[in-house]
């Protein structure tokens, strides 16, 4: 008889839960108990932690990070006319967002190496933008790890722009010490179960030092209600319950030692494939990357993933299908950096689950089957 190895994927929230068990176990029954489900103490209690974790000014919980994005352009007053600049290799969230409020997406190229929206490119997008109509920008922190903000930040400055951070992949994620979601006007975060910090179900959340603008989310994710039953602008449903906050309350003390074991993972993995026939992940200097990802490149993408299937690890591919190429968002545009990095980019299991000894495993199995 033969050993079956363990499958290895890159994402396995069940052994997150099973990490933190007893905590979220107990706050799941506190709440149960405390007969309040939707916008009670715990939301109140999460928003005030997660901000007061990243240095925020403020925090709203939403829904998920969909609804984040896009009530955080609507509060910053992006609607029908307005274009947003964005990148075209991140999930359909980002760009549902900018076209939910009625804009129109304008994608940026990205940079070679870290897969990261180029600065450069940003700039050429708002000058040749002559008549103004790209009132808010969308950088992506791909992957863990945060955009060149400090430039981003000054270019949108410039232009007049509002940023509005995408931070679905990269809490805890940093340039110079000073945490994403805390450079541009707002920031989005999802706390989808995959992400470095996840609830067992959807939620999201708006962060910022904009108080108006966060004010303003507050007001649109629950029917623009100020006072109760009373809409003083058309907003919606979208609430964070009370479990899952309190399920990310629990959770959150152990994100900074988490996103710390995701680096000591990811060293091992830049160790054992130094020299191996893939582009490795670049890191940016001076920032601090939180590893959501482990991606690697290889034209051979497909075929190195299918044979690592077979020895039981399990890839993922963020993104293989560029926005602009996509049947809902298409333009007829070409971008070189973000079309190659669509088809050569292979996520490599990468989560708190895992052990240096898995890691050994699949970089040996990348090694074998390249
Ligand atoms: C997950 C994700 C989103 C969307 O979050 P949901 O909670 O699934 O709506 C948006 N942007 C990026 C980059 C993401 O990874």
């Amino acid at each position: 008889m033969t050993d079956v190895a363990r499958r290895l994927s890159s994402a396995d929230p069940k052994a997150s839960y099973l990490a933190a068990k007893a905590g979220i176990d107990a706050a799941i029954a506190r709440v149960l108990d405390s007969g309040t489900y939707i916008h009670g103490r715990e939301l109140a209690a999460f928003e005030a932690e997660f901000a007061a974790w990243l240095g925020a000014g403020g925090c709203a919980g939403v829904a998920n990070g969909t609804d984040a994005l896009e009530l955080a352009l609507r509060a910053l007053g992006v609607g029908a006319g307005d274009r947003v600049a964005t990148v075209a290799n991140t999930v359909s969230a980002t760009v549902a967002a900018i076209v939910a409020c009625g804009a129109e997406p304008v994608f940026v190229e990205i940079e070679p190496d870290t897969m990261l929206m180029s600065p450069e490119a940003l700039e050429a997008t708002l000058q040749a933008d002559g008549a103004g109509r790209i009132t808010a920008i969308v950088p992506v922190h791909l992957y863990g790890q945060a955009c060149d903000l400090p430039a981003i930040v000054a270019a949108a400055r410039a232009h007049g722009a509002k940023v509005l951070e995408d931070c679905a992949q990269a809490h805890g994620a940093g340039v110079g010490g000073r945490k994403a979601g805390t450079w541009g006007d707002l920031a989005a975060f999802s706390f989808y179960p995959t992400k470095n910090l996840g609830a067992l179900g959807d939620g999201g959340a708006v962060v910022g030092g904009d108080a108006t603008a966060l004010e303003r989310v507050r007001l649109l994710r629950q029917y623009g209600w100020r006072t109760r039953y009373v809409s003083d602008e058309h907003g919606r449903n979208s609430r964070l319950d009370e479990l899952q906050a309190a399920i990310l309350r629990a959770r959150l003390p152990h994100l900074a030692a988490e996103n710390a074991y995701r680096g000591q993972l990811a060293t091992r993995y830049l160790e054992q494939l130094a020299g191996a026939p893939v582009r490795l992940p670049v890191v940016a200097a001076g920032g601090t990357h939180v590893w959501h990802q482990f991606v690697v490149r290889t034209p051979r993408r497909d075929a190195v993933r299918a044979a690592l299937e077979v020895q039981a690890v399990l890839c993922g591919v963020l993104y293989p299908v560029p926005l602009h190429r996509q049947p809902a968002y298409a333009q007829r545009i070409s971008l070189t950096h973000t079309e190659q990095a669509c088809a050569e980019v292979l996520s490599l299991p990468l989560h708190p689950g895992l052990t240096m000894a898995d890691v050994d495993r699949v970089a040996a199995a990348v090694r074998d089957v390249m």
